[in-house]
């Protein structure tokens, strides 16, 4: 599992590479070949995942417009 913030192939878990990324793809290159069908744990994963950074980028930005006032 790499820990680059990289998005993975809901049907077999690989990571994606860039160009799948900026595509928003689900799937890696093999599995849309054969059309592989999404793993639902996967999807689940990726889901929490993707819930968890945006939360994470919303304090973020959060932190960035609104600097503590003492
Ligand atoms: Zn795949």
């Amino acid at each position: 599992m790499s820990d680059r913030g990289g998005i993975i192939c809901l049907a077999c878990g690989t990571e994606l590479p860039e160009s799948l990324r900026w595509t928003a793809s689900l799937r890696c290159h093999s599995c849309r070949e054969v059309n592989a069908p999404l793993n639902t744990d996967f999807a689940r994963w990726e889901r929490e995942f993707r819930l968890m950074r945006s939360r994470l980028e919303g304090l973020r930005t959060y932190s960035a417009e609104a600097p503590t006032a003492a």
